[in-house]
């Protein structure tokens, strides 16, 4: 990594300022070999400077992880070791990015095409010139034929490592255009968040090993980008072994909801959860729920005859999670409506423990920690010092965590979910 920073600094003037400048320039290359080497990463000034000036420095950085061939879809990242909610996973660079306001409406769609005109161009430009790039790119799946594509090692994606001039197919522009149709990313997503002046734009780009990740609407990943860094990260605790998921489309959602936008997306889910909902022991149950929530009936009573349900029939542990998630929406409502408290608070569970299982099971959420937030303030628990506002603080930084990652230390991180 330093050896790569120098090289850096020699080619490229501005990187290097003046030699004058060597010790500071020193310092920057061991904090950038310390993020690599630990994943430690800390943004503390640039949030608690209010995103201003230039977004930080970043390393890149590949935490314990491995590819293998995914029961899900080709093949996917794997855990090689426990990761902690919160625990950085990933940071990797765009090999090229489009930023654009979006004009309104109609011409919005031509703005588009214009900016994936030039994500092409620049994808092809950068392929013609790195030799490295154009390896790493060939790796990626064009949609066709997943389960037979080769599966890398890891140690190629590392910034120092060599590719051996390799027998991957050969790389024309429509091979590109594949490529970048399959695994192209949009930077606001559900599972998402952009930090510091971009997140105006509407952003497009490619970020090789971001691209290994499938969907599952149980994720346990989310990701932040920062500048034209990706920095993804555990989003509920992870076990070695398991396979590292993303939220295509939004997870907080019903199985009939999920079934139609995996569709848009061109496959079927086949996770956990959706075989778990698609089960006959809750499928009527909750199909009767839905009816009768767009019927408009007490939503309060939705949830209470979803909990007495769950109860009968002893639906414990991360598939009460998956169920609860699926009418997050509902309880949320519940939760912040004080008429339907003052009539149901009593009757169902109390919003901590519902927060403690859809996250276990589908991970943190931005959605998930307004509510927490707001009850909070609602109680006066913020900045009031008595113990339970004091583990109530404690959930929300763990909430917090698991939607930005630990990318902070504490004082900007309560900074981030508006403690301050
Ligand atoms: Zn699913």
């Amino acid at each position: 990594m330093a050896l790569h920073c120098f090289k850096t600094a020699l080619l490229d003037p501005q990187a290097n300022g003046d030699f004058e400048d060597l010790n500071g320039y020193l310092e920057k290359c061991k904090k950038l070999e310390f993020q690599s080497r630990t994943g430690a990463f800390d943004l503390s000034d640039w949030i608690l400077g209010d995103f201003r000036g230039d977004s930080p420095e970043l390393a890149e950085y590949i935490g314990a992880l491995q590819i293998e061939r995914s029961e899900i879809s080709g093949r996917g990242l794997f855990a090689t070791k426990n990761i902690d909610a919160g625990t950085l996973i990933l940071v990797t660079k765009a090999i090229a990015t489009q930023r654009s306001i979006l004009p309104a409406k109609d011409s919005g769609e031509n703005a588009q095409m214009i900016m994936w005109r030039s994500l092409i161009d620049e994808v092809v430009d950068s392929t013609t010139k790195c030799q490295k790039t154009r390896e790493l790119i060939s790796i990626l799946s064009t949609g066709e034929d997943e389960d037979a594509l080769p599966v890398p090692d890891i140690s190629l994606f590392r910034p120092e490592s060599e590719m051996r001039s390799s027998s991957y197919e050969k790389l024309d522009t429509n091979r590109i255009l594949s490529i970048l149709d399959v695994n192209s990313l949009v930077e606001e997503a559900v599972s998402a968040k952009v930090m510091g002046k971009n997140s105006e734009y509407y952003g497009v780009g490619l970020w090789v090993l971001t691209s290994f990740i499938n969907h599952s609407c149980h994720p346990n990943s989310r990701r932040l980008h920062v500048n034209d860094h990706v920095i993804l990260h555990a989003s509920r605790d992870i076990k070695a072994g398991e396979e590292i998921t993303l939220a295509y489309f939004d997870v907080l959602s019903q199985l009939g909801k999920r079934k139609e936008m995996s569709k848009k997306w061109g496959f079927v889910c086949k996770c956990k959860r959706c075989k778990v909902e698609e089960g006959a022991y809750c499928e009527q149950e909750m199909r009767e729920i839905e009816v009768s929530l767009e019927r408009g009936v007490d939503v309060g009573g939705a949830i209470f005859r979803l909990e007495e349900g769950m109860r009968k029939r002893v639906v414990r542990g991360k598939e009460r999670g998956y169920l609860r998630a699926s009418f997050w929406g509902t309880y949320s409502e519940v939760y912040s409506t004080e008429r339907l408290m003052r009539r149901w608070g009593r009757r169902i569970p109390a919003i901590e423990s519902v927060v403690d299982s859809v996250v276990d099971a589908v991970g943190s959420d931005e959605r998930i920690l307004k509510i927490v937030m707001e009850g909070l303030k609602k109680n006066g628990g913020v900045g009031s010092g008595s113990s339970s506002s004091f583990l109530d603080m404690e959930r929300a930084m763990k909430l917090g965590r698991g939607v930005y990652g630990k990318i902070a230390k504490k004082k900007a991180m309560r900074y981030l979910l508006g403690f301050d």
